[in-house]
């Protein structure tokens, strides 16, 4: 067996450690005779492991407790619409800030349930920087504000955190969408009236979204929401009110007790730190290669860059995979290359990555 190093943006790699253990409990969790896909969701084993995985998530984030945390479905991009539906209640008017490919997506779907005002917009730096807080203008009584954190296409992360206090708003809760980043540094949830993720990016398998919700949100869905989609009756229900996707809650368990043993999000945050500096300082001292966002606002997990002549893209695409370094093409609106660099990949990754970039231009150069 041999694998390669995976920059995917996501579904993306995931902790060696933890698919061997996925592997070894396949056919038999720890002797209940099958497998944790095969299981009810409402046995006893499988309500342990949702169990344990929420408090673990719980502990890492240190989520205070009137907050819930909701095992959904139907990834971030639902939760646009999900989102709308459960707060913008009868204030009808929510406030967007559009960094990006993501922001943006969601202000568009909210529009289908009240008013989505724009109260800052990237759109003029090409979607290369956050604008600071003191130029967010928001609407008279917005029901929330939504930001994205990390815009996983542009590779554009937040160097604040949102805190309305700040400039007068202390009333309006945050929403974040936190799909890229979530796990890979530490936060201030009290910061936040909502936070969101899909799992497939720093967490586990696609088909879980994480909600982390503040209690006195519960309660205002629109009445055409369906129910399977409102917070309220999720948190009843302790996430059952459906079949949850219970294989990706048993993976996400595993990551988040992998999280644990490395020492928390601290220790994980520290490492990721040292490999967004090994590859933006490699990046900033190149000639032959460049990344165009705004230092300030650099993603510590998605580092989009350009070969300065892009007809040896290709080249450098069919070089990095026969070296095993995979999945490194750009998103298409943006071109040229991205390496997303989550909580899975290793320094030695992003090592790899570097020493073949260093070879390529010296030989293309
Ligand atoms: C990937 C991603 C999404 C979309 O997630 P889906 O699971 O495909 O719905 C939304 N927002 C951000 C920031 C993402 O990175």
């Amino acid at each position: 067996m041999s694998r390669v190093w995976n920059f995917s943006a996501g579904p993306a790699a995931l902790p060696e450690e933890v698919l061997r253990q996925a592997a070894a409990e396949m056919l038999d969790w720890h002797g209940a005779g099958m497998g944790v896909m095969e299981m009810s969701h409402r046995g006893e084993a499988f309500t342990a492991i949702a169990a344990q995985a929420e408090a673990d998530l719980r502990e890492l984030l240190a989520v205070p407790t009137n907050y819930r945390i909701l095992f959904m479905q139907g990834g971030a991009i639902a939760l646009n619409a999900i989102i709308p539906m459960n707060l913008i209640g009868d204030k009808g008017v929510a406030d967007y800030v559009v960094t990006g490919s993501w922001s943006t997506k969601s202000l568009k779907e909210a529009r289908k349930y009240g008013e989505a005002h724009l109260a800052a917009s990237a759109e003029p730096s090409g979607f290369t920087s956050v604008p600071p807080m003191a130029a967010w203008r928001l609407s008279h009584d917005p029901a929330y504000l939504f930001v994205c954190t990390n815009e996983t296409i542009g590779g554009v992360e937040y160097p604040f955190e949102p805190d309305l206090a700040g400039i007068g708003h202390a009333e309006v809760p945050v929403v974040a969408d936190m799909s890229s980043h979530i796990l890979s540094r530490a936060i201030d949830v009290s910061k936040y009236g909502l936070i969101f993720a899909g799992a497939q990016k720093n967490i586990g398998p696609a088909g879980l979204t994480i909600v982390i919700v503040r209690e006195d949100l519960l309660g205002r869905a629109m009445p055409h929401c369906p129910t399977v989609f409102d917070f309220k009756v999720l948190a009843e229900h302790g996430s059952m009110y459906n079949t949850p996707p219970t294989y990706a809650i048993y993976v996400a368990g595993l990551v988040f007790q992998w999280l644990k043993r490395q020492g928390g999000v601290a220790a994980v945050e520290a490492s990721n730190v040292a490999k967004a500096k090994l590859l933006y300082d490699f990046l900033d001292a190149s000639d032959f290669y460049e990344n165009r966002v705004d230092p300030a606002c650099r993603s510590r997990m998605n580092v989009p860059f350009f070969l300065k002549d892009e007809a040896l893209d290709a080249a450098f695409l069919a070089e990095a995979t026969a070296a095993g370094l995979v999945q490194l093409k750009g998103h298409k609106s943006v071109g040229g290359m991205r390496a997303s660099i989550y909580n899975a990949m290793p320094l030695a990754g992003v090592q790899a990555l570097v020493d073949f970039m260093r070879d390529f231009a010296a030989r293309k150069a």
